[in-house]
């Protein structure tokens, strides 16, 4: 059995988006394992059950966490959302931006309608979310957060071209606030995760999955294990000369 990356975050408060379910509950609960106090958020009432589950999970390990609820995409729900962090903990270490949605579809059938919604959970809910944590963090004079990119950004993807166009965003935003933020302790990076077993691919046949499994050199599809390492490293203190990077667990299917 592997042992997991220890980092000491005791004292941190973070907020991971879209933590009711795959990498980001997995992320919230290693923030909580390692000593920060966690929001959980999600999108809306549908994904109440699976936060609480969530939370009770992190509890029972004697940890501490609170969901809230708003959808990424939403102004005013975002920043109500960080005017409950604010009021409940009076600071924010650490953002996590995974909030996420993913669907196939050939751009020549792809409705408006759909690309839009993509590009506003992604790159508009990153977008908010960041800033609204930003002028928390430029206040406390600390902070850092990391973005959820794909490693399909960078070698694209038959069917994904509005996700992949959602994601490569996020990297250039990722670059571009991190150089924006300049000597201000409040490092901005990104994950770009390969295919990982989360519920994001549940829609997707099992001969397509052998069929990713079969090009990934380290021979397995992700668990959202796999992935943690790298969130626990970027909001620890070990990564604060890392700014503007994006690093990629994904087994060795793309070489960045
Ligand atoms: P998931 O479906 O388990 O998690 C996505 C979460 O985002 C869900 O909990 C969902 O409720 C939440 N969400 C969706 N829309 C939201 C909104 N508008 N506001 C707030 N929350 C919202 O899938 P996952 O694989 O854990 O995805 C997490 C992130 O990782 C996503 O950004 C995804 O694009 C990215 N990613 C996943 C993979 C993969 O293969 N699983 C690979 C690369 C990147």
């Amino acid at each position: 059995m592997h042992r997991g990356l220890s980092v000491d975050l005791t004292g941190r408060t973070a907020l991971v988006t879209g933590a009711s379910s795959g990498i980001g509950a997995a992320v919230a609960e290693a923030y909580a394992r390692s000593g920060a106090r966690v929001y959980i958020n999600y999108p809306d009432p549908s994904q109440t059950a699976p936060a609480e589950a969530v939370i009770a999970a992190i509890e029972a390990e004697g940890g501490e966490a609170m969901g809230v609820m708003a959808d990424v995409s939403d102004e005013a729900q975002v920043d109500a959302m960080f005017a409950t962090v604010e009021s409940g903990s009076q600071s924010l270490d650490i953002l996590v931006n995974n909030a996420g949605i993913a669907h196939s579809s050939p751009v020549e059938s792809l409705a408006a309608m759909d690309f839009r919604r993509v590009m506003d959970v992604h790159a508009l809910g990153t977008f908010l979310c960041s800033r609204a944590a930003l002028r928390l963090m430029y206040g406390q004079g600390r902070g850092c957060i990391i973005n959820t990119a794909s490693q399909l950004a960078y070698i694209g993807a038959p069917g994904f071209a509005h996700y992949t166009a959602a994601k490569g965003a996020i990297l250039s935003f990722t670059r571009s606030l991190a150089l924006e933020v300049g000597e201000r302790d409040v490092p901005v990076n990104a994950v770009a995760p390969g295919a990982t077993m989360t519920p994001i691919l549940a829609d997707v046949p099992d001969d397509v999955l052998d069929g990713i499994k079969a090009n990934i050199p380290a021979g397995k599809i992700a668990d959202v294990a796999d992935i943690v390492g790298a969130y626990l490293f970027l909001a620890s203190d070990a990564a604060r000369h890392f700014r503007g990077q994006c690093i990629s667990p994904n087994g060795g299917d793309a070489l960045l």
